[in-house]
Parts: structure tokens; C-alpha cells; sequence
């Protein structure tokens, strides 16, 4: 279950975060920025929204995926990641700007691993891009911790009984990223179909990669 939660926090100090609570002077200028230009009328704060929502769910999350892909198709690359998953994903030319160590879990039939930041919301956003809403709000990190299977379900991920799910509670010093299982029917898909397949939420372990009978049907439709 979770009994990884929790011995992490209490050794480290939370403060010296920059990526949250206080605000940076580049934060601060985007802010006064947007509201600067949607006084004026210039932007939609809708399209705001819309653009931070693309940054979180799609461009931001596809350096993971491309993690994802390369771990799934090169077995050499595979190895690399479980040794060192710092080292393999600046390899790649993802480079963190605090230095934090990447540990990459591996998701299994018997064990499914889910991540979070009880506390605030330490995030791999070097693979990630921007956290979402829900990862830094209070019900999901009390939640995912008590009941992991009952926040899966939420997310529409039922897992078998016999899985076991385990929790990480991420911290300034280490940040995870899930891997989730290849799916199967993908045999011979080049590097970049198999990243069409990861989800950001999959990588975060709240969700399940894209089925790719689906997205083959997709691309194949009218
Ligand atoms: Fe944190």
C-alpha cells in the first residue's frame, strides 16, 4: 500500500521551493502582464485559461512521454533510467533548473504506482510541465494517500483487486515519474507513436495510457 508515504517529508526542508508559493519576479511580471491585458481588453482571460490548460495537459507533459516511449522501445535506454533517472532523462536534453533527483517507478500487473506531494506540490515539471489544479489541491493529497484505489476510481481507473497500488510523496529533492505498462498490440511502433499513447496523468500514475486500438482508430477515421 503506501507505506512509503511519509518518511521523506519530515527530513527535508520544504522551504527553499521555487515553483511555488512565493512568486518569482518572472511570475510576477506575467501576472501584472495578463491583467494588464485583459483590463485593456486585449486577451480573453478564457484563452488564458486555455492556453495554461494546453501547457499542463499536452505540451508540457510530452518530454515524460517521450521518457516513457524511449524506456518502453530501447531496452539499453531502459536500463540507464532505472540506474540513474537523472542522468537518462538530460540525456535526452531535459534539463532541471533545481537540480532535483528524477526516480522513475515502474508500473506492473502486481504493483501500480501513483505520486503525489502531501504537502505542497513538488512535481517533475522538467518531464511534466505545469501541475495540474487537482495534484496541488487538499483533497488530492490527503486522498491519495488514505485511499489511492478510491482517487483511481475517480480518475475511471479500476485496477485489478491483486494490485497493489503504492504511493510517493514527492519532495523538493526527489521528484518520480511513472511508468506505466506498454500496452499491448503496440509491437514495432516507432519511439514517437508510442509517446502518442502517454497521457500526462499516466506518468503521474492517476491515469492509464491510451488504448491504442482506439487511437488507431482515430487516425484512421474520416
Ligand atoms: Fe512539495
Amino acid at each position: 500500500m503506501s507505506g512509503d508515504h511519509g518518511r521523506r517529508h519530515g527530513a527535508h526542508d520544504h522551504h527553499h521551493h521555487d515553483h511555488e508559493g512565493a512568486l518569482s519576479p518572472m511570475d510576477l511580471r506575467v501576472r501584472a502582464l495578463e491583467s494588464i491585458l485583459v483590463e485593456k481588453g486585449y486577451v480573453d482571460p478564457a484563452a488564458v485559461d486555455e492556453l495554461i490548460e494546453t501547457y499542463e495537459s499536452r505540451v508540457g507533459p510530452r518530454n515524460g512521454a517521450r521518457v516513457v516511449a524511449k524506456a518502453w522501445a530501447d531496452p539499453a535506454f531502459r536500463e540507464r533510467l532505472r540506474a540513474d533517472a537523472t542522468e537518462a532523462i538530460v540525456s535526452l536534453g531535459y534539463i532541471g533548473r533545481q537540480g532535483e533527483h528524477m526516480v522513475a517507478v515502474w508500473n506492473t500487473p502486481d504493483e501500480h504506482n501513483m505520486v503525489v506531494c502531501t504537502l505542497c506540490s513538488c512535481y517533475p515539471w522538467t518531464v511534466l510541465g505545469l501541475p495540474p489544479t487537482w495534484y496541488k489541491s487538499a483533497p488530492y493529497r490527503s486522498r491519495a494517500v488514505l485511499d489511492p484505489r478510491g482517487v483511481l476510481a475517480e480518475f475511471g481507473v479500476a485496477l485489478p483487486p491483486e494490485t497493489r497500488i503504492r504511493v510517493w510523496d514527492s519532495t523538493a529533492e526527489i521528484r518520480y515519474l511513472v511508468i506505466p505498462m506498454r500496452p499491448e498490440g503496440t509491437q514495432g511502433w516507432s519511439e514517437e507513436a508510442l509517446a502518442g499513447l502517454v497521457t500526462r496523468d499516466s506518468m503521474i500514475g492517476t491515469g492509464l495510457p491510451h488504448d491504442p486500438a482506439s487511437v488507431a482508430a482515430a487516425e484512421s477515421g474520416p
